[in-house]
Formats: structure tokens, C-alpha cells, sequence
């Protein structure tokens, strides 16, 4: 063990501890700490032992034991207790430390913490992790942001501990300035709402309407894992179908369809709705979870309001691959508007993204990891100024291949009364988007006609603004 640490960890939860031993086996020397010490020593004489990692049971313990200039990563709790460590270690460190928080954190406290520290002399990275708990110890996705002379220092340590691609590129990669990491991080965790919701509408479909057991719902998954939706949902929900609970019974028909939520959906809609991004996939993501917490109101509700009862009639196979199809074009609208969203904050904020970056960044290591992100690098690498996904050659003549069978999915659904937000709302997008002339003008005239909110002519120039007296009245 060098005589002093690489990097400080502190935070000895499920995250923390898994990072260290992911750092301690890409050859670091690791110090780690928590707030209640004898984690600390609990960690030492049990998954640490043998590693290259010491523990420090106080601040000035930890600070003492590292090289310079001092490297230490927080993984507590997002929030107050961030900047409670900020303002416990600060008085113990030097100009051009650096302190990197690894938290789930909301990027605009990240934003605030890169400026408060840079005025002490701290440079400080707000880096998102994702991969769980498995991906902290084998190769998460690390999306760093803040202060960029710090990048050179962590870049090593980082690089080597992230998931790798198939040719050894690391999944990991500088993001942006100031909250840039956490941000991008917020979308990957909107996307992955997202992801997960065109699945579970792929499965409420498949069940309701074409009345498949969870076997031949796995069997499904499994093919489409086999092709371009091979990607981490895919293969866990392929995994998920055929788990049976102790009497046999498939378990996922067990649980209780109330869905959790720990809230990086809801600020991912939110920045979008703040920066007026149409990220209509996510939003829909989000409130379906919310509408399946009212479990007991919907139980109720379903006693009383009545709908069509599903009846599927056709082929059923032919089906599954329009399915496939819906879901494959959906979350193409699903990145499609994570990237306009990641495009108007770097406006707002200044930040300079790297779009085919990120891409390689989701593209292992994290929850939304998937082939499909491949395709998506190939398209900010064939024209980093793209708009729009959905402008992308490949991505157009994807979509288009697959709007047929969308089409008949989001219709059969809506037929037989069966939800399927995001499949329906992407496909609104799709065709809001492509549509030249939408009825805003009704909406403008209706604004000027109840407040005098004024309108532009499509036969003047932009930026002439007319009002009428719609009533005639004086
Ligand atoms: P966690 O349960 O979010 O946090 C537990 C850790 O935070 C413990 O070390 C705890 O110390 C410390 N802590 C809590 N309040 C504190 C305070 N007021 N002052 C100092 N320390 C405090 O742990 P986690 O699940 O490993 O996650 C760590 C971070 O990574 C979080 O921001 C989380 O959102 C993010 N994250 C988690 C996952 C995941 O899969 N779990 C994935 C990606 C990112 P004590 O032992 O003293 O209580």
C-alpha cells in the first residue's frame, strides 16, 4: 500500500463501498470514511481486508492520509448533508483540492457548491455515477461536471474504474462546467423513467390484448434482446417474466402495481417544462407512475366507469413485430427530446456538451446501457450540430420503417381501452413535429381575442405583432 492515498472516499453505503473496491482493484490506494466510524471498521476487517485501502475514523485523519492535491469523493445521502461535509472538511484543505460529490444531487446545487468552493480556493466536481450497486464495483457510467482543472487529476482514477465498451473506451468522459455532470445524469435518470415505461406498456399490451402468459412474454423479450432493443431493461425484464414465485406462479403477477419514485424523473420534466422543451415521454413516464400510486381510487374506479373490453383479432405475431417496432420508435422520440432538453440547458448555463460524448457514456456501465446509444454517438459523430435525432438518416429511416406498425399499436391500445401514455404521447410528438402548420394560429387568435395578447401574420415578417377587436365592440 503507497505510504499515502490516490483519492478519499467517503460514504460507506452500498455506493461508496463498492467504488472503493473498484478503485483498490484498478491498483488505487483508497482511505475511506464514514460519519459513523464503525462502519470504518466494519469495512476494514471485512470486504476491505487485503485491499489497498486504510480507514480514517475522523476528518483531519482522512485529509492527513492523502497525496496532494488532495482528491476526495463524497457518496452520502444527496442534499443538506453535502454541504454539511463541505463545511467540515473545508478548513482542512489546501488551494487546488479537490472534492468530488458522486451523489444522486440536484444539479443546481452542484452549480452553487463549484462557485462556493472555487471562492475558497476548492475545485470541486459534481460527477454522476449509475450501474447500482453491481456497476459501482465492476464498471459504473461516470458523468463528471465543475470545475475542469480538476479533470486532469481525477481523470485516471475515473477512467479506469467505468464501465468499458466493447473497444475499451472508457464510459466516462468530461461533461460540461459547473452542475453540466449532474445534469446530464438527471436526463439518464429521465430516460431510464421513460425506458422503463414503453416496456411495461409493451407488456400490459401484450397481456391484455393479445392474453400472453409470462413465459411467452419472456420468450418475446429474450428475441427482442436478441436485436437492436438489446439493452439492460430489456434483458432484466426478460429475466423478470420467467422468475417464479415458491408456488410456481410467475412472480412478477405478485407484486403490487404501485410504482415508486425517488424524484430524478420529476426534476428531469420539470427543467424541461422551466426551459419549454416538449419532453412529453419522460412527463407521461413520470405521471404514470404517479396514477399507478392511486392504487385504491382506481380500484374503486374501475367499478364504476366502464371501457371496451379487450379483443384482439389478426396475427398475432405480426403484432408482436409492430410492437417491437412502437417501442423501438418511441424511445428514439424518447432521446430524441432528452437531447433537446441537454441542448437548451447548455444554452441557458453556458455549458459546452459533448452529445456523441454522453451517448458513449450511456452506452455501458448504467441502467439505460444499450446497443441503440451506438447509433446514437454515430449520429452526433456524423453531425455534432444535429437538432434533432429524429433528422438523423439513420434514425429517420428507422422510424419511418417502423411508423406503420406504431401506428396500429397506438391505435389497437386506444381501441381496446388499454393505457399506453408513452407510446401514444411519442408519437403525438412525432407527429407534432413533422407537421409544418399546427393550429396555433386558432390558439393565438383566441389569446388575442380574450386578452389582447397580439399575434404575427404569416404574410408580414416576423416579429410584427396585430391585434384585432374580435367583437367589434368599442
Ligand atoms: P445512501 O443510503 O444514499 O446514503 C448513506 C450514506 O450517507 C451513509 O454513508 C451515511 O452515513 C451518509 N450520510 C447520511 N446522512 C449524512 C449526514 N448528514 N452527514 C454525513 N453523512 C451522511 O447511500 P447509497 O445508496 O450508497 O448512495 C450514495 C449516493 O449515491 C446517494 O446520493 C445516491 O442517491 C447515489 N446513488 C445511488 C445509487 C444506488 O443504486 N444506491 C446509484 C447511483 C447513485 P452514516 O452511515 O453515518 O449514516
Amino acid at each position: 500500500m503507497k505510504e499515502l492515498s490516490d483519492i478519499g472516499l467517503v460514504g460507506l453505503a452500498v455506493m461508496g463501498e463498492n467504488l472503493i473496491l473498484n478503485m483498490a482493484n484498478n491498483g488505487y490506494t483508497v482511505t475511506a470514511y464514514n460519519r459513523s466510524t464503525e462502519k470504518v471498521d466494519a469495512f476494514l476487517a471485512g470486504r476491505a481486508k487485503g485491499k489497498s485501502i486504510r480507514g480514517a475514523h475522523s476528518v483531519e485523519e482522512l485529509v492527513a492520509s492523502l497525496a496532494k492535491p488532495r482528491k476526495i469523493m463524497l457518496m452520502v445521502k444527496a442534499g443538506a448533508p453535502v454541504d454539511a461535509f463541505i463545511e467540515q472538511i473545508l478548513p482542512h484543505l489546501e488551494e487546488g483540492d479537490i472534492l468530488i460529490d458522486g451523489g444522486n444531487t440536484h444539479f443546481p446545487d452542484t452549480n452553487r457548491r463549484v462557485d462556493y468552493c472555487a471562492s475558497k480556493g476548492i475545485l470541486f466536481v459534481g460527477a454522476g455515477v449509475s450501474g447500482g450497486e453491481e456497476g459501482a464495483l465492476t464498471g459504473p457510467s461516470i458523468m463528471p461536471g465543475g470545475a475542469k482543472d480538476a479533470w486532469h487529476h481525477v481523470k485516471p482514477i475515473f477512467q479506469s474504474i467505468a464501465a468499458k465498451v466493447e473497444d475499451g473506451t472508457p464510459c466516462c468522459d468530461w461533461v460540461g462546467e459547473n452542475g453540466a455532470g449532474h445534469f446530464v445524469k438527471m436526463v439518464h435518470n429521465g430516460i431510464e423513467y421513460g425506458d422503463m415505461q414503453l416496456i411495461c406498456e409493451a407488456y400490459q399490451i401484450m397481456k391484455d390484448l393479445l392474453g400472453m402468459s409470462a413465459d411467452e412474454m419472456h420468450e418475446v423479450f429474450a428475441e427482442w434482446n436478441e436485436g437492436e432493443l438489446d439493452s439492460y431493461l430489456t434483458e432484466i425484464t426478460r429475466d423478470i417474466l420467467k422468475t417464479k414465485d415458491e408456488d410456481g406462479e410467475p412472480l412478477v403477477d405478485k407484486i403490487l402495481d404501485t410504482a415508486g419514485q425517488k424524484g430524478t424523473g420529476k426534476w428531469t420534466g420539470v427543467a424541461a417544462l422551466e426551459m419549454g422543451v416538449p419532453l412529453t415521454l419522460i412527463g407521461e413516464a413520470v405521471f404514470a407512475r404517479c396514477l399507478s400510486a392511486q392504487k385504491e381510487e382506481r380500484v374503486e374506479a374501475a367499478k364504476i366507469i366502464s371501457g371496451p373490453t379487450p379483443k384482439f383479432e389478426g396475427d398475432k405475431k405480426a403484432f408482436i413485430e409492430d410492437l417491437r417496432n412502437a417501442l423501438f420508435a418511441a424511445k428514439i422520440v424518447s432521446y430524441a427530446q432528452g437531447y433537446v432538453l441537454m441542448r437548451e440547458a447548455a444554452k441557458e448555463f453556458g455549458w459546452e456538451l459533448n452529445n456523441g460524448g454522453i451517448a458513449l457514456m450511456w452506452r455501458g456501465g448504467c441502467i439505460i446501457r444499450s446497443v441503440f446509444l451506438g447509433n446514437i454517438k454515430e449520429a452526433f459523430d456524423t453531425n455534432p450540430a444535429l437538432t434533432n435525432l429524429l433528422l438523423d438518416p439513420y434514425f429517420q429511416q428507422r422510424v419511418d420503417a417502423a411508423q406503420a406498425g406504431w401506428r396500429n399499436v397506438v391505435a389497437s391500445a386506444t381501441l381496446n381501452g388499454i393505457p399506453a401514455p408513452t407510446l401514444t404521447s411519442a408519437l403525438s410528438y412525432f407527429d407534432g413535429y413533422r407537421t409544418a402548420r399546427l393550429p396555433a394560429n386558432l390558439l393565438q387568435a383566441q389569446r388575442d381575442f380574450f386578452g389582447a395578447h397580439t399575434y404575427e401574420r404569416t404574410d408580414k415578417p416576423r416579429g410584427e405583432f396585430f391585434h384585432t377587436n374580435w367583437t367589434g365592440r368599442g
